[in-house]
């Protein structure tokens, strides 16, 4: 097991974002995370990266307990995200910005350091390949140069998974990464997901895209209002009756 969420329950004053929900990823599928507006899906997200910590429950990551840990050391561990608003350093070119996810402050232009020693030339080069093999993966090589706010809507968002790869994730959380997408933005997502399947990536995908879900989930976990109504193949989701009626039927 890559996660196991194990009853975790969030509550913000008054507000029950999540009850009691446990779920596992294995090593390498593609796990949807569904469900209405509120159900509690990003929550999930805030829990497993440390930008909450959960009222109750327990989540571990490849076996050991992440209690405690701080979102940067989440990001050591192996786990990171995308967020539903991009996030870009729109300034910046689209290589800046897939470097600063690689933790790199040696880069030339804005983030130039005046005193480089033989190591940090060293560790900028092997910065420079990483960041340029991630782009060639999500297909943004040719933009390498391109200041990220001129890129194209789904160019954006490709950047924006671009730079969470860079920290080199064994989990990459996904928070609806075709919203706002055409369809064939949308058609380039799926092949990139798989690319990233390919690379022995776990990926857990929040996404309202239901055609794109079920064609790329191998599981998929339903939230409504915070607790987890149904698991289980995209085939058997389609299929639930209380899915369908809290969420499908509404679509
Ligand atoms: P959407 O599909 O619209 O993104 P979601 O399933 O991701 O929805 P969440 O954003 O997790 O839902 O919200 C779950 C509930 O928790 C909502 O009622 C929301 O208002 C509440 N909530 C989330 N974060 C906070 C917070 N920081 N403070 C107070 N309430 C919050």
């Amino acid at each position: 097991m890559v996660l196991e969420i194990k009853k975790i329950s969030k509550n913000f004053g008054g507000i029950q974002a999540l009850t009691d929900v446990s779920f596992s990823i294995e090593q390498g599928e593609v796990l949807g995370l569904i469900g209405p507006n509120g159900a509690g899906k990003t929550t999930m997200f805030n829990m497993i990266t440390a930008m909450f910590p959960p009222s109750s429950g327990e989540i571990e990551f490849t076996g050991q307990s992440l209690a405690g840990l701080k979102p940067h050391e989440i990001t050591k561990q192996g786990i990171c995200r995308t967020f539903q608003n991009i996030r870009l350093f729109s300034e910046l070119t689209v290589r800046e910005n897939v470097m600063v996810g690689n933790h790199c402050r040696l880069t030339t232009g804005v983030l130039q350091s005046v005193f480089r020693t033989k190591y940090q030339k060293q560790e900028e080069e092997n910065v420079l390949k990483s960041s340029d093999e991630i782009l060639e993966i999500v297909g943004l090589s040719e933009y390498s140069q391109t200041i990220a706010k001129n890129l194209a809507y789904g160019q954006q968002r490709r950047l924006e998974i671009a730079r969470a790869l860079a920290s080199r994730p064994k989990l990459l959380l996904l928070d609806e990464p075709a919203a706002g997408m055409n369809e064939k933005e949308t058609n380039d997502l799926f092949d990139l997901i798989k690319k990233i399947q390919a690379l022995n990536i776990t990926i857990l995908l929040i996404e309202h895209d239901m055609p794109l879900v079920m064609r790329i989930c191998s599981r998929i976990v339903v939230l409504n209002f915070g607790k987890k109504i149904a698991e289980g193949t995209p085939s058997s989701i389609q299929n639930n009756k209380e899915v369908i009626e809290a969420y499908l039927g509404v679509e």
